[in-house]
């Protein structure tokens, strides 16, 4: 089993006697309580670098945490250990015959699965056993009405990288609040290709990973495969056969591995009746990649594209169909692009990886992938600003629960007004 301390128990009688040391004379930051109504227990986080102090205080008169001061007076309480995996640990130590308080997991803070083991079992020390909630993603097909084009942000399920490299220069206690890591410090993502409904055709902006990858590289990139590009093309009474132009924003394989698919022994197009609208230079970085790309760009994405003749080449900044626009920025690879949806007097944009996440609209948090960072940072200052003053519809390639919304900003803050 491996395990984390998460936190240390504190049962206080007084709160108001403890804020005073741990809040007035340390000077420490304390989170606003919270109820944990069935313990009958408030508790007062205070953050302590990883693993954090709690302060408990009792809400009723048979709550645990009146017991023990009733016994032993205020003091240490528990100590709390993190798992992955709560029932397989309850499990290895009922195996190994451990003393339980609780046989199952029950809810603590925090939406978290908790369990305690009796301190007998621990010498003499209560000892919480936690499984932390995991950030839910929420990949629903979604169907907006954008002048006369229809969108559908259609989600090719979750995946995880990195949460370092998902970051660049920010460092970590900056963005573990909007992004909490997982033990292997990845963070939580998603792909969202966007389909755009024409009068002109059917046209998919980017494929999401695809279905082509080993049990090894899902594991690595947390891909769970259970609902995927199909299941939201079919929520929309689409499907593969009926798309007509696939449009790459790059071909990273996160963007781009959905574009082929194992036909027995070979690999063909995915969508049978589309043509691949890549632009050429991005085609020639990938197919002459280098020690720093390598891993993001995959030949198996595109190879087969060219073989069957399905992909047409084009170059520079230009509207690519009626009301779809592709713009350079460079920065994530050197022909990374956006692509400008403009109907009925609106704009909406697909910003691919210049701006991945919700959590990624603040001009310097640019991904620590990117070739040329400095060049991100510029397109994006510039980009931002126009986007919140035209009021730009902003899709989110990668959040694990936005698929599109508009910038805002407010008193010199920046949020993200969900819209899908
Ligand atoms: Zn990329
Ligand atoms: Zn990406």
């Amino acid at each position: 089993m491996k395990a984390v301390l998460d936190h240390v128990g504190i049962a206080v009688r007084n709160l108001d006697e403890a804020l005073a040391f741990y809040r007035d004379t340390l000077g420490l930051e304390i989170h606003a309580p919270e109820d944990i109504a069935p313990q009958g227990v408030r508790a007062h986080l205070v953050p302590v670098g990883q693993p954090a102090l709690e302060l408990l205080e009792a809400t009723r008169a048979d709550s645990p945490i009146a017991t023990h001061l009733e016994r032993r007076g205020p003091g240490l309480h528990h100590i709390t250990l993190r798992v992955d995996d709560l029932e397989a640990a309850l499990a290895h130590l009922r195996a190994r015959g451990a003393r339980l308080i609780d046989e199952h997991p029950r809810p603590g803070a925090e939406g978290a699965q908790v369990a305690f083991v009796h301190p007998s079992a621990a010498h003499g020390v209560l000892v919480e056993l936690k499984q932390a909630a995991r950030p839910r993603s929420s990949l629903t097909t979604k169907r907006l009405r954008w002048g006369a084009l229809e969108l559908v942000s259609a989600p090719d399920g979750p995946f995880a990288l990195d949460g370092g490299a998902m970051f660049g220069v920010v460092p970590r206690p900056l963005w573990e609040t909007l992004a909490p890591p997982d033990e292997r410090n990845r963070i939580l993502l998603s792909m969202r290709p966007l389909v755009v409904e024409a009068d002109w055709g059917r046209m998919m902006i980017d494929c999401g990973a695809g279905d082509k990858m080993t049990p090894k590289q899902q594991d690595i990139y947390g891909l769970d495969r259970t609902r995927h590009l199909d299941h939201a093309l079919a929520d929309a009474d689409l499907s593969a056969e009926r798309i007509d132009v696939v449009l790459a924003t790059h071909l990273h394989f996160d963007h781009f591995g959905g574009a082929t698919c194992r036909r027995g022994p070979t690999l063909v197009p995915r969508f049978p009746r589309a043509r691949y609208l890549i632009r050429g230079a991005e085609g020639e970085d990938a197919t002459h990649p280098h020690e720093r790309n390598r891993a993001s760009y995959l030949q198996d994405d595109f190879l087969p594209l060219k073989a069957a003749g399905a992909i047409d080449f084009y170059d520079g900044d230009q509207v690519i169909r009626p009301g779809i626009r592709v713009v350079r920025t460079g920065g994530h690879t050197g022909q990374h692009q956006i692509v400008f949806i403009e109907s009925g007097g609106r704009t909406a944009v697909f910003t691919a990886d210049l701006i991945p996440t919700t959590a990624h609209i603040r001009d310097a948090w640019v991904m620590g992938y990117d070739l040329f960072p400095m060049e991100t940072l510029a397109f994006k200052r510039q980009f931002i600003r126009e986007a919140i003053e035209r009021e730009y519809l902003i899709f989110f390639e990668h959040d694990p629960l936005v698929a599109a919304g508009y910038i805002r900003e407010k008193d010199g803050r920046r949020f993200v007004e969900q819209v899908v």
